[in-house]
């Protein structure tokens, strides 16, 4: 059997593809970021250097990974630590947009930083008729 072919249906090797690809563009913006930045994590400025610089990792500012300017500009110098500290934070303010919170439902019924949002989206769709 010839492997060279190409088009297999083999789900793994498309996930495969896609993995490598990840890493690979993940481990172009380490590099670059390595080279724009100190070996020094922003949170806690502990410096790692040696093999210890495996575990500061690239942090998205706008947590949008394919956002990557070559300037640098969208790229913080994280340890590992730090890093999962920063996601976990941001996940649960995240959720809390998308998660309504019951025991400020009776008190805030005008005053939703979020309404703005939704008759934006409403616009959009073409759905809000008020005038
Ligand atoms: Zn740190
Ligand atoms: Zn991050």
């Amino acid at each position: 059997m010839n492997k060279k072919q190409g088009k297999t249906n083999n789900t793994d090797d498309f996930i495969a593809a896609i993995r490598r690809e990840k890493a690979n563009l993940q481990k172009a913006y380490r590099d670059a970021a390595l080279k724009l930045y100190p070996p020094v994590c922003a949170r806690c400025s502990r410096e790692f250097t040696g093999k210890r610089i495996r575990e500061l990792t690239v942090h998205h500012k706008d947590h949008n990974h394919d956002n990557n300017p070559p300037d640098g500009s969208n790229w913080e110098l994280l340890c590992i630590y730090c890093h999962d500290n920063e996601h976990s934070r941001n996940l649960d303010s995240q959720w809390s947009i998308f998660t309504t919170n019951e025991k400020d439902d009776a008190a805030s019924s005008d005053n939703k930083p979020f309404a703005n949002l939704a008759a934006m989206l409403a616009k959009k769709t073409g759905n809000e008729k008020r005038s």
